[in-house]
């Protein structure tokens, strides 16, 4: 628990009169400092806890303790690429020389910052196969909603207004369908076939006249590779739609293959899954959006680009618009921008394929303990529905549950919705071998627990701070003010 001393648990830390500090006599009282009306003026004294500094060091260290992060073990988190964010990052994006930039400030006085700005954008066009990128937009999903934006004027810049449909595979992420749908687009659902892939037999009669374009996410939401992919593209744009690449699972293709090379026209990176940033808790994130020749007037406003020795922010009147205030989260930026400088052009060769080999590694090391309902090799995730032995009545959740006694984080699980005890899981490419080999052997125990002692499995976690929670009442009516506590003990 948060504030146990000396073996008693203690909630209230407030002394009256106690301080972490001592100020001198203030001089300047009998002063009028300035003419504040009444009714602004603040009538009693601020309710705030009166500590001593150890007191308030130690409350958030304990605190900060009873939390389970990146930096304090494996994050298998499958989906989303909770990746190592190397602390150089950090300290290059809380230069001084960056942070206290203001985005109104005159472009003459932001040269370096505008720089860093184009380099990067330049850096995704290299690393995706395509012509021009905007780091505008705030998210993966804020980089979807923009992207079909591009798709919508690119076609209403033609006159062409029939189209006002999206094409989504039934495995995408939830974000597809309803950035589609803030878009004004309706979407139309394409099936997969048994191995995961999109059905193009199914593709065929959905495509016509009325079809704005195709989104796909490649290695698809269950990590497998959509091999499809040239026919699904010559088909979308034979019948005049646009491809839209979901750039979620970029992790994988790094150094192997670019999503412009394979069709697409159109896609957003999630700078905080593929390029490091710690994005736990939801935040913060960047989703540029990359276009290939033909439809950079399109993207948004203001513009980053070189003139001559300068960088200028532009306005094109094509534009969709605006998307964001300025120019996107740029702390977010400077961390990508970081990761692959110090990766070194060289070693992005490396990321695709090491995740791909961790991923398949810790699959292989597990199929005869876990269901594995896709065989086969997988890009930098895989999926497990759950035990293979299930008789004793342990779930997904009960094992994800008992993965923390063990000091691991859950994988992602229940999702994607297609199979019912999903266990989808994801190390990425900075895990060393060792923590592979932890992870694996802590799994195959879970699986022999599950049979020898199913009732310890289902109640875990037993070491944690705090035990199972509700986690739709903790959703719905967060207590987060201990007054409301009721303390079981
Ligand atoms: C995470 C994710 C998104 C959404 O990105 P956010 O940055 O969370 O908005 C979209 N598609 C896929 C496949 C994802 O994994």
């Amino acid at each position: 628990m948060n504030n146990v001393y000396y073996g008693k648990l203690i909630f209230e830390l407030s002394k009256e009169g106690r301080r972490g500090y001592s100020l001198p006599e203030n001089k300047l009282n009998n002063y009028k400092l300035a003419d504040m009306p009444e009714a602004l003026m603040r009538q009693r004294e601020l309710d705030l806890p009166q500590v001593d500094e150890l007191t308030v060091v130690r409350h958030y260290t304990n605190m900060s303790n009873n939390n389970f992060g990146v930096d304090t073990g494996f994050y298998p988190l499958g989906s989303c690429t909770m990746k190592y964010n190397p602390k150089i990052n950090e300290e290059m994006c809380h230069h001084y020389a960056f942070t206290r930039l203001h985005p109104l400030q005159n472009e003459n006085t932001v040269q370096g910052a505008l720089k860093l700005y184009y380099e990067l954008q330049n850096m995704l066009s290299e690393l995706s196969g395509l012509s021009e990128f905007t780091l505008n937009p705030f998210a993966g999903a804020h980089g979807e909603l923009t992207g079909l934006m591009v798709m919508r004027t690119y076609h209403a810049s033609r006159g062409d207004n029939k189209r006002t449909k999206v094409i989504i595979p039934d495995s995408a992420h939830g974000t597809n369908p309803a950035s589609a749908a803030v878009c004004g687009l309706d979407v139309v659902v394409v099936k997969s076939r048994p191995d995961g892939t999109v059905d193009v037999e199914d593709l065929k009669p959905l495509l016509n006249d009325e079809i704005a374009g195709m989104m796909m996410t490649n290695p698809n939401t269950l990590g497998i590779f959509e091999h499809n992919i040239a026919e699904i593209a010559s088909l979308v744009h034979e019948a005049g739609g646009l491809m839209y690449y979901d750039g979620a699972n970029l992790n994988p293709m790094l150094g192997m293959c670019r999503p412009g090379d394979l069709g697409f026209d159109i896609m957003h990176i999630n700078l905080h899954k593929t390029f490091s940033t710690p994005h736990g808790g939801g935040g913060p994130g960047d989703g540029p959006v990359g276009v290939r020749a033909g439809l950079e007037d399109f993207l948004p406003n203001p513009h980053v680009v070189k003139d001559g020795d300068r960088y200028t922010l532009t306005f094109n009147d094509k534009s969709l618009g605006s998307v964001s205030g300025f120019v996107g989260n740029y702390g977010v930026i400077m961390r990508a921008y970081a990761y692959i400088r110090t990766i070194g052009k060289e070693n992005m060769r490396m990321v695709g394929p090491l995740a791909v080999l961790n991923a398949n590694y810790i699959k292989e090391s597990l199929k005869d303990c876990f269901e594995l309902p896709i065989g086969g090799v997988c890009k930098h995730e895989f999926v497990f529905d759950g035990l293979k032995d299930k008789s004793t009545g342990v779930t997904t959740l009960d094992v994800a549950k008992r993965l923390l006694d063990y000091g691991f984080h859950a994988p992602t699980i229940y999702f994607p919705l297609l199979f019912h005890e999903a266990l989808m899981i994801e190390p990425t490419e900075n895990e060393s071998k060792e923590t592979l080999d932890g992870f694996i052997e802590v799994m195959r125990t879970i699986a022999r627990e599950a049979k020898e002692q199913p009732d310890m499995v289902k109640s875990a976690p037993h070491t944690t701070p705090v035990r199972r929670l509700d986690d739709t009442q903790a959703a719905l009516h967060p207590v987060v003010n201990y007054a409301e506590l009721k303390l079981e003990n």
